[in-house]
């Protein structure tokens, strides 16, 4: 595959295998620039990507292979900045969750056309946010960095603190102070620096990027930062895996959590890279984008028919979506008018409400962004915006035990006494 010369964080000329990585590519003037370690473009400041080779694939081969590979991530390494032997290297191999048929959640909400959750709270550390590391940590290895780190709302802090631990990298990564006590826990245990910085995810990230710039900062790999073109394209593994787990076939529509945005375009991305590549029938489809109301900019600007994201600041217990600048907002806006789909929002009560019919409907516990997202599907089912009849795909990107405060009202039936008067005086029998 292809193996290019680049500058090295040292400047020394280093060779990097990733892939069918064959160059960054500017979003918004389509400068390239050589793989690196790098974000913005030189000439715009617009945000770099991935481009690729995809040239010598055949669809039919491509399609045997994939499905021959492991299950995980890295069935997909021929679409990935990612080297062939990826899978021989320490990682933690996320991916691969399940694509739950919810039809106990269909009858609740009224979809009659095929409702599907995809869980990827069964990744590694509960979160999708395993998929998105696993590319960084290629790349920071390929790129000869040995500490990772990031800022987060939460589950990237632990995605990364576990992607190291398993990697022999050191980790020292930046949270809001005042998280949620699971996810706090949940970042520290693997045993590497948890730095809470007093401010919001927005004054993390601003510091993250002055650290960056300082020597301080200097031989580190912020996965969502300077590594964020190879960060961002482990979602584009959702789009894969929900069209493989639905037999090859693009799902009608998808509701997404949207907390930079990165997710969903990627979604859209993946998507996309299918139809190219002939793995699925081209047809249409919509991608929804979920925000809580607390901390809705890009719903807000969606609603305004503006192209601009206003930034607001987050008030809202869906902590991990809870960023109030979104780099990429208005690339959200764009797919959901192109798809047809549409961005919406979510009060905290709802986002309750949702939990609890997602766990009491289907066994699935999920945490606030899942809750999230069942919601906003819920109120596009109400307002006649989604269509019920048509198969429908929402994600549920993290783990219900990460974010136990927020359902902290729901407890025990009854107390009684260990006798069994005790218990039919309880109204249980
Ligand atoms: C990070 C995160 C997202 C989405 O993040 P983007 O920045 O929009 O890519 C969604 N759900 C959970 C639980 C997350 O932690
Ligand atoms: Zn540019």
């Amino acid at each position: 595959m292809a193996v290019q010369t680049v500058a090295s964080t040292t400047d020394s000329a280093k060779t990097v295998d990733l892939g069918p990585a064959a160059a960054l590519s500017c979003r918004e003037c389509g400068h390239r620039v050589p793989l690196g370690p790098v974000f913005a473009c030189e000439e715009c400041f617009g945000p770099l990507e991935i481009a690729y080779d995809f040239s010598a694939y055949d669809a039919e081969e491509l399609r045997k292979q994939i499905e021959a590979g492991p299950a995980n991530i890295w069935r997909y390494a021929p679409l990935l900045p990612v080297p062939a032997d990826v899978a021989d290297k320490p990682n933690l191999n996320p991916g691969w969750t399940k694509l739950v048929k919810a039809d106990n959640l269909a009858r609740e909400l009224g979809v009659t056309g095929g409702l599907y959750v995809k869980d990827d709270s069964g990744n590694p550390t509960h979160s999708f946010k395993d998929r998105v590391v696993a590319q960084a940590l290629e790349a920071a290895r390929a790129f000869g960095f040995t500490t990772l780190s990031c800022s987060s709302t939460g589950n990237l802090a632990g995605a990364v603190g576990a992607a190291a631990a398993r990697a022999g990298f050191r980790s020292c990564v930046f949270i809001p102070h005042d998280l949620e006590q699971g996810k706090i826990v949940m970042a520290a245990v693997y045993g590497g620096d948890l730095v809470g910085i007093e401010g919001n995810y927005d004054d993390v990230n601003r510091f993250c990027s002055e650290l960056i710039g300082d020597p301080a900062g200097e031989g580190w790999g912020f996965v969502n930062v300077n590594l964020r073109p190879y960060y961002a394209e482990g979602s584009k593994t959702l789009a894969y895996e929900i069209c493989e787990q639905l037999g090859w076939q693009l799902p009608d529509q998808i509701v997404v959590p949207i907390a930079s945005g990165s997710q969903l375009t990627k979604i859209d991305k993946g998507l996309q890279e299918l139809i190219k590549l002939g793995l699925v029938e081209d047809k249409p489809y919509k991608i929804f984008g979920a925000q809580a109301e607390g901390c809705s900019p890009v719903s807000t600007a969606f609603k305004a028919g503006q192209d601009v994201v206003r930034p607001q600041k987050p008030n809202t217990i869906a902590k991990s979506l809870a960023i109030g600048n979104p780099a990429d907002g208005p690339y959200v806006l764009d797919i959901a008018r192109r798809t047809g789909g549409s961005v919406e929002d979510v009060n905290d009560e709802q986002v309750v409400d949702a939990i609890k019919i997602l766990a009491r409907t289907e066994g699935i516990f999920a945490e606030t962004a899942g809750g999230v997202t069942v919601g906003v599907t819920k109120k596009l089912i109400e307002n006649g915006v989604l269509d019920p009849t048509k198969t429908t795909v929402v994600l549920n990107t993290g783990d219900g035990l990460k974010t136990l405060d927020a359902v902290a009202g729901t407890g025990l039936t009854a107390t009684i006494r260990p006798n069994l008067d005790s218990f039919r005086e309880a109204g249980l029998a």
